[in-house]
């Protein structure tokens, strides 16, 4: 009988890090790499693959001002708080850069940011204010993401493919064009299930295929906020624990 080993929880001190846009790359059809360096990167640490750094885009015209972290939270103060968006980190520290890879799609104040952005450009970021260290080499592992995901994937699975003993993977990827996959192409000895389309159906179908094995196992689930939920009930049993389940919503339709 193996002993459950479950996802670690780290703090980090929260720190505003105004940094340089260094180089902007297509890495890929669907993602837009920023990345960013500077003398505030010093002391960045990011401990888990789906961490998260908040993105701040002061209004035009206006400029960050930081507000005051306290015990009992952040405050803003009577500044303007700017709009947010979530990343996820993929920190080189060895070179001390940091990429965030940015989904290109319509609408979206992050996404046009990133698809306009030049060297030389600053940019403001918060965190990561915590991580969730997840163990690698839980037996059998399942990945569930749209593009949204892809990025802590990615990072995920490079990680993993250091290890010597390999897990048992499943990733299931649903993409709106099947040219975004190009994102995850060098990991091609993972075994990675692709829908092209974003049918939450075919999701289900082939999580239905999937049997969950009584331990050691490792669930991983994000994406668009209801698909999210919707296909998060499937683990919602007595015979899943649910530390070892993870749901989160990265964005939202609207
Ligand atoms: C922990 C975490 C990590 C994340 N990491 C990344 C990452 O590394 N790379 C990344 O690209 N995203 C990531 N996301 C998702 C990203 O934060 C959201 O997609 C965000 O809403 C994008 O902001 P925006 O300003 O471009 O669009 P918004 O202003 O939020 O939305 C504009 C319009 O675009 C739609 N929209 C938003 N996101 C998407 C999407 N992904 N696909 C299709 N339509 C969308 C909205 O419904 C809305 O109609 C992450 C989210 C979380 C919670």
């Amino acid at each position: 009988m193996i002993s459950t080993r479950y996802p670690q929880r780290v703090r980090n001190d929260l720190r505003f890090r105004e940094l340089n846009v260094l180089r902007v790359e297509r890495v890929s059809p669907g993602f837009q790499r920023i990345v960013l360096g500077g003398e505030a990167l010093e002391g960045f640490s990011s401990r888990g693959f789906d961490d998260h750094v908040k993105v701040f885009f002061p209004a035009p015209g206006t400029t960050f001002v930081p507000p005051v972290v306290t015990d009992d939270g952040i405050d803003w103060g009577d500044g303007v708080r700017p709009q947010t968006r979530d990343y996820t980190p993929l920190y080189d520290e060895v070179n001390q850069e940091l990429v965030l890879d940015f989904f290109v799609h319509d609408g979206g104040i992050a996404s046009h940011w990133a698809v306009e952005a030049n060297v030389g450009d600053r940019l403001t970021i918060g965190g990561p204010r915590g991580s969730l260290v997840v163990p690698e080499d839980y037996a059998w592992q399942l990945y569930v993401c749209d593009e949204s995901g892809m990025p802590a994937l990615r990072r995920r699975l490079e990680s993993m493919a250091k290890q010597t003993v390999r897990p048992e993977i499943h990733a299931v990827v649903t993409v709106g064009d099947g040219s975004y996959k190009d994102y995850l192409a060098h990991l091609s000895d993972v075994n990675i299930t692709w829908i092209v389309g974003h049918s939450e159906q075919a999701v289900s179908d082939h999580l239905a295929t999937l049997t969950v094995p009584g331990e050691d196992y490792f669930i991983w689930l994000t994406g668009e906020g209801k698909v999210v939920k919707n296909l998060s009930r499937r683990f919602e049993s007595d015979a899943i624990d649910l530390q070892l389940v993870r749901a989160s919503a990265y964005w939202h339709a609207k």
